[in-house]
């Protein structure tokens, strides 16, 4: 089969000939279909993390058909299309696990940094980290939402923001562009702040209420004018930029990090205090629900799709903002 792997940190991609792996008992081997490229890749690209055991195959968006099972494997069949995403497995033994809390596994396993993953015509996968995808979303489609969709949909879903609430998304890439659209179906009213005057048409076609030209002003003032945020969604790496929107929100507002910023955020701790606004992390979101409301309301992630062999150029657009809105890898 063909696979591409990084060798070493910061290595380049190569495309590599191998043999298709063989399932253990308790695993299952994917056909895959299409493979989505997250700003996530970068950790194996580049070794973000420590302790990174290369070569290994990045790709943690990935959409696919069982091919064989092993003979432990009860709740997958060959032929079903199914999906894998970051959480790659868990041990079922730690504290966490025993709370039911899989994704705080202190041994768990990442698809594409502790797995090999997606870009690759065939993968290995655990069955309790996998779902079913549905015959309505195309592979292509399905792929984004397994990271992108279930981060952007988990974190507006666990806000506590209801219908009518302002809702604000900072930045309008690949998650940004699935956060609005989610936002605009979960009933908020949806704004979008984002630089310049580019994305606003766009921002208007995915249906949201208003736009910020972050660029143009204060824009913490202009939400603040509006009443304040009761959720920021902030989807853009940017420290700085998140730093300046926190005076945005409203009572009980709570600004939510999805993106890997790098630089560190400078806040008032007297901001926090008085309306009691807070700054939280989210990560998890469960796949499963994101897909039935993708299909439920027509959302499809927008995407640019790249043969395998593009992997390189696929992903630069990606860490450079300049794909719409997602780089998918179509694979068969
Ligand atoms: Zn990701
Ligand atoms: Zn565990």
């Amino acid at each position: 089969m063909k696979a591409v792997q990084v060798s070493s940190p910061g290595g380049d991609f190569e495309i590599i000939q191998k043999e298709i792996p063989e399932p253990g008992n308790n695993e299952v081997l994917i056909k895959v279909e299409a493979c989505g490229i997250c700003h996530g890749d970068a950790i194996t690209k580049e070794g973000h993390f420590p302790g990174i055991k290369y070569p290994v195959t990045p790709g943690h968006e990935v959409a696919g058909i069982v091919y064989k099972t092993g003979s432990l494997v009860t709740n997958w069949i060959a032929g079903q299309r199914v999906g894998v995403g970051w959480h790659g497995g868990h041990c079922n033994q730690c504290s966490a696990c025993r709370k039911g809390d899989f994704g705080a596994c202190e041994k768990s396993l990442t698809t594409g940094i502790h797995l090999d993953g997606g870009y690759a015509e065939y993968m290995i996968a655990r069955p309790d980290a996998m779902v079913n995808i549905p015959d309505e979303l195309a592979s292509v489609d399905a792929a984004p939402l397994l990271c992108a969709g279930r981060t952007t949909f988990g974190a507006l879903k666990s806000s506590g923001a209801r219908g009518g609430d302002l809702v604000a998304i900072h930045g309008l890439g690949g998650l940004g562009h699935l956060a609005v659209q989610y936002a605009v179906k979960l009933g908020f009213k949806t704004l979008v702040l984002s630089r310049g005057k580019v994305k606003e048409e766009l921002a208007y076609k995915l249906g949201a209420h208003g736009y910020i030209d972050t660029d143009a002003g204060d824009a913490a003032k202009q939400l603040m004018k509006m009443g304040g945020a009761r959720v920021i969604l902030c989807t853009a790496p940017n420290g700085k930029a998140i730093s300046e929107l926190i005076p945005g929100l409203g009572r009980n507002g709570q600004a939510i990090i999805v993106t890997g910023a790098r630089d560190p955020m400078q806040i008032p701790p007297m901001l926090l205090l008085g309306g009691e606004r807070s700054v939280r992390g989210f990560v998890t979101g469960n796949m499963e629900d994101a897909i039935r409301f993708s299909v439920l309301t027509k959302i499809i992630p927008m995407v640019e799709v790249f043969p395998l062999e593009q992997v390189a150029m696929a992903y630069e657009k990606m860490m450079s903002a300049k794909v719409h809105f997602r780089s998918v890898l179509k694979i068969a």
